[in-house]
């Protein structure tokens, strides 16, 4: 079966009735983007800068960030790559920053929060990915977006960064596009007024169910409660979806459940063109859309919404999805 599903790299992942859909990469760095075109990665819908500013003691500095991005790029050879601004704090901690200790790390201090209140880091990393965009198709994502001030204050430091590349004649992509992680829930439900403020979305089903549910999804004895079926999240995962199209963004998918296989017909269902994913999923999730109509996807995504019970839905889904 491997290499039936390594025979699938070079194909598109088209539906029966011609929907193309795209399948990407999450990543970390150059060599996980290289490993990725094994399986068919076109790009990356999420690369992850955190483990750039992990292990070690003291903040990547602007020229080593900028050579982290443009490698890249350059590795992408023009595909697209979303890089995803610093997501330390909660689950991810960063001993030099000094950061205090708090009773629930994952409400707390991370993320685009630091970055807002920590300017001299979020500059840093927003200089090196303009510099390194002249380099390839790289697109600034923002995480843990909760509220549209935000991104109202995210996009004018980034219009500030812009400026002080310009009047340095330094080089950047003036166009480059913007958008915005989707996995806490105000912004799921307020996704038609996001949408106005940004190119694209990337839902992150593991942040978004551990919020919805308020499960901590590192914690052992609540881990059973962790449920991206569960009808409330799923509700919440095509209420973007449908904004997103309707604004004609291509939205995305970068948490879990982008790759995983039960879930992938109800997705296309809801309307879902992009899934990011760890590479080594790809042909499969491939195989199924190659193998559905969109058609056939709705049905199943409509049958999936009327039902009540998480054991309901994912029986019912792991049965029409069987080859
Ligand atoms: C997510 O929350 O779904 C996501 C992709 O981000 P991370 O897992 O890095 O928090
Ligand atoms: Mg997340």
């Amino acid at each position: 079966q491997a290499s039936a599903l390594n025979a699938l790299k070079d194909i598109v992942a088209v539906t029966t009735d011609g929907v193309r859909v795209k399948l990407m990469a999450n990543i970390s760095n150059a060599a996980d983007l290289e490993a990725s075109f094994a399986f068919g990665a076109e790009g990356s819908g999420l690369l992850r800068t955190e483990l750039l500013f992990m292990g070690r003691n003291t903040l990547p500095t602007e020229e080593e960030q900028f050579e982290f991005y443009k490698n890249v790029a350059l590795q992408a050879g023009g595909k697209p790559v979303v890089v995803r601004t610093l997501d330390i704090g909660g689950d991810k901690p960063l001993p030099y920053l000094h950061l205090p200790a708090e009773q629930n790390p994952f409400l707390g201090y991370r993320a685009i929060r630091i970055c807002l209140d920590r300017k001299d880091i979020f500059i840093t990393q927003l200089r090196a990915i303009l510099r390194a965009s002249v380099f390839g198709d790289l697109k600034i994502m923002f995480p843990m977006i909760s509220n549209v001030s935000e991104i109202e204050q995210a996009k004018a430091i980034l219009e500030d960064v812009k400026t002080a590349l310009r009047s340095a004649s330094t080089p950047y992509n003036a166009a480059i596009e913007v958008g915005i992680m989707i996995e806490i829930p105000s912004a799921a439900v307020m996704a038609d007024l996001l949408a106005r403020e940004v190119d694209f979305f990337s839902i992150g089903t593991n942040d978004l169910c551990q919020y919805t549910l308020a499960v901590d999804r590192m914690n052992e004895q609540v881990k059973h409660l962790y449920d991206p079926f569960n009808p409330g999240v799923l509700r919440l995962i095509q209420n973007v979806i449908e904004q997103g199209n309707k604004f004609h963004h291509h939205t995305g998918m970068c948490g879990e459940m982008a790759g995983d296989v039960t879930a992938t017909l109800l997705l296309l269902g809801m309307g879902l063109r992009e899934f990011s994913m760890s590479a080594a999923s790809i042909p499969y999730v491939k195989d199924l859309i190659l193998n559905t109509s969109i058609t056939a996807a709705q049905e199943i995504c409509r049958t999936v919404m009327a039902m009540r019970s998480t054991p309901e839905i994912i029986q019912y889904l792991q049965a029409v999805t069987k080859r």
